[in-house]
């Protein structure tokens, strides 16, 4: 047996999506597999701060984080603080100026590297900087950041990322920049890394990707992202696959096709759709129309009847017309979303919009997303109504943060259940009936659960 030596404490702190959770997860298994143990800040010899950079909010936290640690490395100079991921990448320069206690910035191509970068901050005692990213004219340069073994408990349910960076250049979006080309894993490792979780007690796994569905472009091994679905299908132990988010033109029908067929393969999909003009989507360089992204939506509806279907809207979008924001409002309602990520435009440095003229004023995308956001929530409760009195299988995650007394868990539609039982239920599979709709999901009542036979216990109804 290998016995670690103990380098001391670390954490991770991180703001952003579930890309930069990811990212933080593998950071936190390299680390501890490296000797080091989990700490508070205070206590922390090494502190990382990984941040995302699609909007200005998590980068304002950051910087106001680090103003914190500033006064803490004045007493402790020796402990080393690391900024990560997306504002790294893109801040670098920035985070050095305005923060020069930082020893460590790390890049989203660089995360697997973290432990030999705090040593080598340790024995040069210097700041380094680690931002490299693949070439992205070299089309033969596809690597991707190796992965670890998730340590610690077994975890039900996990991220795993499937491919990296981007190649769309949406006019809006930093993330070709911040997290480099478009370049898949090699469909053995995703396999693979997926055998061991689910070998350590991972249910359900969610499959990770700017544009997921693009997945296995440029593979030497070549495998379609609905290949992939299939052999992740077979693994035995893993009861549900999830995956965010799609792109709308790589929709290929042998995707539809696998999740119409594919038991394990969740019926939720999250499309961004951005907009609901066609002049914003070409301005926004999105490369479909709303008739293409019209058109899989109801194939995948034809296909899955009882999908859910949510996605992301951005407000405010530079010279976004009352008339433009009208037809967003009308393409929401033609959809009917069961959910919708809602969000005001901000410019971000280093993309084509962010030098368009025609900016919208702050107010008037208050006043859009106001409106949005009450017209998502009517559609919302209207939709989760009409799905009270079905029963849904329920993959019971721990307790209500609402009410310790209830369960809670997600249906196979990625809505929220919470319901009571008088037994311990968790990384179970139960049939709940929804009996109550709210814009969070439902409130439910318990019907059956699986015993350890595979039988079913038809509980009170
Ligand atoms: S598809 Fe567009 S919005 Fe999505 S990550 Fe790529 S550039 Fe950004």
């Amino acid at each position: 047996m290998t016995v670690l030596e103990r380098r001391g404490g670390y954490i991770v702190l991180t703001w952003g999506c579930q890309m930069n959770e990811d990212d933080s997860a593998q950071m936190t298994s390299l680390m501890e597999a490296d000797g080091y143990e989990l700490a508070a800040v205070e206590d922390a010899d090494v502190i990382l701060l990984n941040t995302c950079s699609v909007r200005a909010k998590p980068e304002h936290k950051v910087y106001s984080k680090l103003g914190e640690l500033r006064e803490l490395k004045l007493v402790y100079p020796e402990k080393i603080i690391g900024v990560c991921g997306c504002m790294a990448q893109k801040e670098a320069v920035n985070i050095l100026r305005r923060a020069p206690h930082v020893d460590l910035i790390v890049g989203t191509g660089q995360i697997d590297k973290v432990p030999a970068l705090v040593e080598r901050v340790r024995q040069e005692r210097t700041a380094i900087v680690s931002t490299e990213l693949p070439d992205r004219k070299m089309r033969s340069d596809k690597t991707t950041p190796s992965r670890a073994l998730q340590v610690g408990s077994p975890k039900l349910k996990s991220f795993v990322s499937i491919m990296y960076g981007c190649d769309k250049f949406c006019t809006f979006c930093i993330v070709p920049l911040t997290r480099g080309k478009e370049r898949s894993r090699p469909a053995d490792e995703i396999v693979l890394e997926v055998e061991r979780l689910a070998s350590r007690g991972t249910k359900e796994v969610t499959l990770l990707g700017q544009t997921v569905n693009s997945y296995g472009k440029f593979l030497d091994t070549p495998c379609t992202f609905a290949a992939l679905l299939e052999r992740l299908n077979a693994i035995e132990g893993l009861e549900r696959i999830r995956f965010t988010s799609p792109y709308p033109k790589d929709f290929t029908d042998d995707v539809i096709a696998a999740i119409a067929g594919l038991p394990k393969v969740c019926p939720q999909v999250h499309m961004p759709v951005q907009v609901g003009d066609d002049d914003l989507l070409a301005r926004m360089h999105r490369g479909y129309t709303l008739e293409q992204y019209r058109l899989v939506v109801s194939k995948l509806r034809a296909s899955v009847p009882d999908i859910a279907l949510t996605t992301d809207i951005m407000l405010g979008f530079p010279g976004e017309t009352d008339a433009q924001f009208e037809n967003t409002m009308s393409f929401m309602r033609e959809i009917r979303f069961d959910a919708a990520y809602m969000f005001a435009y901000s410019p971000r440095e280093g993309t084509k919009a962010a030098l368009m003229e025609d900016q919208i004023p702050h107010p008037i995308k208050i006043e859009r997303l106001e409106q949005l956001i009450a017209l998502q929530t009517a559609t919302t409760l209207q939709i989760n109504s009409e799905q009270c009195g079905n029963t849904y299988p329920v993959f019971v995650e721990g307790r209500s943060a609402k009410d310790n007394a209830r369960w809670t868990g997600l249906t196979p539609q990625g809505k929220t259940m919470n319901f009571s039982a008088g037994r311990d239920l968790l990384g179970q599979i139960v049939n709940v009936r929804a009996v109550g709709a709210h814009v969070w999901g439902f409130g439910g009542e318990i019907q059956s659960i699986r015993t350890d036979r595979g039988l079913v216990l038809q509980m009170a109804g």
